[in-house]
């Protein structure tokens, strides 16, 4: 017997291949996620994303905090009256920072219509004597117009040391995340109110205004203030409302003054006053002017206010790279997984991507502590697109390749029916199930081509491995999709029929032996008839696999004897292994 087991030609791809295809999947995908970070969709939830910047990294350290906040709260509503107050009130209140050394005041309050003359006119005279109150006014829709503002009525808006626009724009998610910096009207640039009073505080005035920054100057140091889109400047968020700036009520300023007047103790430290930006808003929830920051669902207005006036004077200020720099990343980030994925280690790869991922989450960070905004959540998506795009290609091809060599090692290379190794671990599992009762009994029919030898000889080995291909398939057509077709060794072939007796097994190979016979052979010259000899053999009890392939092996030599191109048996019919429809 020879055994003669030819390669498969298996078609793994070369490892250039591979590679080429990686690298076009990282690139389309790439693509895609470019595509992506343009829709509102995405850019929707990368704000909110960088949202964790703040939450995560508990704001910019504290240089310089000079800022003050007096609060109008509820508790004040209730003990002084129902708002909008009397202007005496905010009269006083400039008055009494004026005297505790505040270096600027500002009311986060539009005065915009009259109330009566005296008030007006006592809150006029406070401010002029103070010389450092700042006012607010707001611009209308865009495009803003000078004509077109909600304004101070004049005598406040004369004597205010400055004015400037309060307009503050949610993106479409409500959150507050920037502040238009500058106002450009048809008859000039006008300044936010956090611009005019930091400037004034810092000694710096607009130098020149570009397309995406501001510079401002002190007439020696020339500082840029990076815009983003809407001339708009980043807010580097201190904190949370109540760990951040200093606060006071509106009244326990005016109660600890007139305690301070009067000589008593008092609750005032005057220290947070002198020298002071002094911020004066509303802050009572239920009033207005409450909207949601990345950090905090509920932040009073003039919070945004300080925050904004905090990163001017500190110059900590955050800056967002150009489309195209972020371009560069996305597709860097994308690419990167097809480099470390070949499907070969599934697990350490995909390790190594949550750590790609990981490292990329602290460089952000790293690199916003240094002002710079990278994008959080589009290079992770786009991480993520790639390692699943490249991660699933890559997989699948290394199961196919591993089935493919599953095949070639249970496969005859010559004839393409199953080798003899694995036709054994069927047969091993078929005794098995037959022992256990799940089937009820099997044959055996091994063939053996007649005078094959002679065959070889006359017409030449090529000619002989056709008509061993030409025999297998007669043998695999012949027998049902369930039964077991392998290659014994040579010329010799082997069948398991499943749920079979000797009869059955008789009658099959028979069948198979007539099928043979009345096949002819061809090839471009000549026509062949080949024909087998069959022996037959079923399970009985005390089997085992040896056994009952020997029996079909002493069968086929009957046959050979007895003049070949016949089915024999040697096996005596056996009750416990009758034919299965007698059972
Ligand atoms: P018998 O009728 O008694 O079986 O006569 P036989 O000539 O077939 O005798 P035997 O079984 O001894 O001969 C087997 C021959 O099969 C010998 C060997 O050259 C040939 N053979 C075995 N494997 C292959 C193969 O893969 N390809 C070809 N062409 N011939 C093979
Ligand atoms: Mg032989
Ligand atoms: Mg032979």
């Amino acid at each position: 017997m020879r055994t003669d087991v030819k390669e498969n030609n298996l078609k793994i791809p070369p490892i250039k291949k591979q590679t080429l295809i990686n690298f076009l999947l990282s690139v389309f995908m790439a693509a895609v996620v470019c595509f992506l970070s343009q829709g509102e969709f995405f850019q929707r939830i990368e704000r909110v994303n960088s949202d964790l910047y703040f939450r995560l990294s508990g704001g910019p350290s504290v240089l310089h905090d000079p800022i003050t906040i007096i609060e109008i709260t509820n508790n004040d509503v209730s003990k002084i009256g129902r708002w909008p107050w009397r202007r005496t009130w905010h009269a006083a209140m400039a008055k009494v920072l004026k005297d505790l050394g505040a270096r600027a005041t500002y009311f986060d309050i539009i005065f915009s219509e009259s109330s009566s003359e005296a008030d007006d006119k006592l809150f006029a005279e406070s401010m002029k004597i103070s010389g450092d109150v700042y006012l607010p006014y707001v611009f209308a829709d865009k495009p803003y117009d000078i004509k077109n503002v909600l304004m101070p009525i004049r005598i406040f808006s004369d004597v205010a040391k400055g004015t400037g626009a309060m307009n503050v724009y949610p993106d479409n998610d409500g959150t507050i995340r920037e502040l238009p910096l500058v106002f450009p009207t048809p008859t000039g640039t006008y300044p936010h109110i956090t611009l005019k009073v930091a400037l004034d505080y810092m000694g710096y005035k607009i130098k020149k205004i570009n397309p995406e920054s501001v510079v401002i100057t002190d007439g020696m140091e020339d500082v840029i203030i990076p815009l983003s889109a809407n001339k708009s400047i980043i807010i580097n968020w201190m904190g949370k409302w109540t760990e951040s700036f200093k606060h006071y009520s509106f009244i326990d300023v005016l109660a600890a003054y007139q305690d301070k007047l009067e000589g008593k103790k008092n609750s005032l430290s005057v220290k947070d006053f002198d020298g002071a930006i002094c911020l004066v808003g509303i802050t009572g929830f239920g009033l207005f002017d409450i909207k949601p920051i990345p950090l905090e669902p509920e932040y009073p207005g003039v919070g945004i206010i300080a925050n904004t006036i905090h990163t001017i004077i500190n110059k900590r200020f955050i800056h967002r790279f150009p489309q195209w720099v972020s371009f560069v990343i996305l597709c860097i980030m994308t690419i990167l997984p097809g480099f470390v994925i070949s499907g070969d280690k599934p697990f350490r790869e995909t390790l190594i991507v949550i750590l790609l991922g990981v490292l990329y989450f602290t460089c952000a960070f790293f690199v916003f502590h240094h002002g710079i905004m990278l994008q959080l959540f589009l290079p992770l998506l786009g991480l993520i697109l790639g390692y699943m795009s490249v991660g699933t290609y890559n997989f699948v091809r290394t199961a196919i390749e591993k089935q493919n060599l599953f095949s070639i090692s249970i496969t005859d290379g010559l004839t393409g029916l199953c080798n003899i190794r694995y036709f054994k671990v069927l047969l091993d599992t078929e005794i098995k199930m037959v022992k256990g009762g799940i089937t009820k009994n099997f044959a055996v029919i091994l063939s053996d081509v007649d005078h094959f030898k002679k065959f070889n000889d006359t017409y030449g080995h090529q000619v002989g491995d056709l008509v061993l291909k030409e025999v297998a398939k007669v043998l695999k057509t012949s027998v049902r999709g369930s039964d077991i077709v392998a290659r014994y060794g040579g010329e010799e072939m082997i069948i398991l029929l499943k749920n079979s007796s000797l009869s059955d097994g008789m009658a099959v190979a028979e069948k198979v032996r007539k099928n043979l016979e009345n096949h002819i052979v061809k090839d471009d010259k000549n026509t062949y008839k080949v024909t087998a000899s069959f022996g037959v053999a079923s399970y009985i009890p005390e089997d085992t696999m040896d056994t009952v392939i020997r029996r079909a092996d002493e069968g086929l030599y009957k046959s050979k004897e007895t003049g070949r191109n016949r089915v024999d048996n040697i096996q005596e019919p056996q009750p416990a292994q009758a034919s299965n429809d007698q059972l």
